[in-house]
């Protein structure tokens, strides 16, 4: 366990952030922290809330339903776990950004629902960087095609990029994961410009200062603000 504090452990990832944002020459300010709380009773997370936090991430439908009324609506909802098709219809308008869009299957899902209940869902495409098998997400080759397709479906806007990057002992072995997210990145913004993508979500616990030095904007942190799970 961290420091139990949870107002002390985001001082010290703010921080961090920020250092690492200074060292890379990036504004701190376009670094928007999530914070994770899979496991996390809703206790901790209000106290998180009133620590500052604005940004909450789930990696399953059932946890982020069951805590999000809770929450006043000043909180924004982020879905960062792999979403099933037949959970889609309940989690659809209750997110600010599902950032696990996986397949064109989740992706054709994700549309027909949102449009039967009028809003368009912000999504971000995660990208199986590393090639493990027990990863989700599209290889990097497939993406461009991937994006430029779903821009024929109104009830999903792709925003972004999300990736997990390999557990490692030394986050700088996670660098070159994010050297290639942060390039396709910006060549697809470059090959699609009607794309709006704005965020590249990468970066944990043990490898968010490699993250932001590459250039991620969205940085998805569990427990370095509420302790080890
Ligand atoms: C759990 C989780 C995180 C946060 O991991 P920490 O190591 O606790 O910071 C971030 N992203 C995803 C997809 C996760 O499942």
């Amino acid at each position: 366990m961290m420091g139990s504090g949870i107002g002390e452990n985001l001082s010290r990832l703010r921080g961090e952030v920020l250092a690492a944002a200074v060292k890379a020459g990036r504004d701190p300010a376009d670094i928007k922290i999530i914070a994770v709380t899979k496991g996390v009773p809703v206790g901790r997370m209000l106290e998180a809330v009133r620590e500052g936090i604005t940004d909450l991430g789930e990696n399953r439908v059932q946890e982020l339903l069951a805590k999000q009324p809770r929450f006043g609506p000043e909180v924004r909802w982020h879905l960062i776990g792999h979403l099933q098709t037949n959970k889609v219809k309940s989690v659809v308008g209750r997110v600010r950004l599902i950032h696990s869009l996986d397949s064109w299957r989740l992706a054709c899902e994700i549309d027909r629902r949102s449009r039967e209940a009028g809003v368009v869902s912000e999504v971000l495409v995660q990208v199986n960087v590393s090639g493990e098998d027990t990863k989700h997400g599209l290889a990097p080759a497939e993406v461009q095609d991937f994006i430029k397709s779903a821009l024929e479906l109104p009830g999903i806007s792709v925003r972004g990029l999300m990736t997990v990057a390999p557990l490692v002992e030394d986050p700088e072995e996670a660098r070159p994961v994010f050297r290639e997210l942060k390039r396709l990145f910006d060549s697809i913004r470059e090959a699609v410009p009607s794309v709006p993508m704005a965020y590249l979500s990468m970066g944990m616990t043990n490898d968010y200062r490699v993250a932001v030095e590459e250039g991620s904007n969205i940085l998805r942190v569990g427990a370095a603000i509420f302790g080890a799970r």
